[in-house]
């Protein structure tokens, strides 16, 4: 019953669409990551303010997961890009949109 998997901090912060969009990539690598105060929120769309969020991976792969967000935040080469399925604009560290999760269109690059 206590026999819940461990969990360790990857990344902590107050937007609530930063937090999706960082679970959305760990998810690319095939981390599956949670966000705490995630049950808070209600449907998409109805996200309070100022809430932080914590977001936690499998102890076993914490360290995975902070190369791949140090390294999300640090390639920030690239221009920020707009979704062509929502048109909403994503930071250009970001491989998926943040809100419906569509892939990056790699129009730029090679
Ligand atoms: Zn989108």
């Amino acid at each position: 019953m206590t026999n819940q998997t461990q969990q360790a901090l990857v990344y902590q912060t107050d937007n609530s669409l930063q937090a999706h969009c960082i679970k959305g990539l760990l998810l690319q690598h095939g981390i599956t990551a949670q966000l705490s105060g995630e049950s808070l929120f209600g449907a998409i769309g109805e996200l309070p303010a100022n809430i932080q969020i914590e977001i936690t991976v499998e102890h076993s792969e914490q360290a995975r997961a902070l190369e791949i967000i140090e390294k999300a935040m640090h390639s920030q080469q690239g221009q920020d890009w707009f979704c062509p399925q929502c048109g909403e604009k994503n930071a250009a560290s970001f491989e998926v949109c943040w809100q419906c999760q569509t892939e990056k269109q790699e129009n730029n690059n090679d």
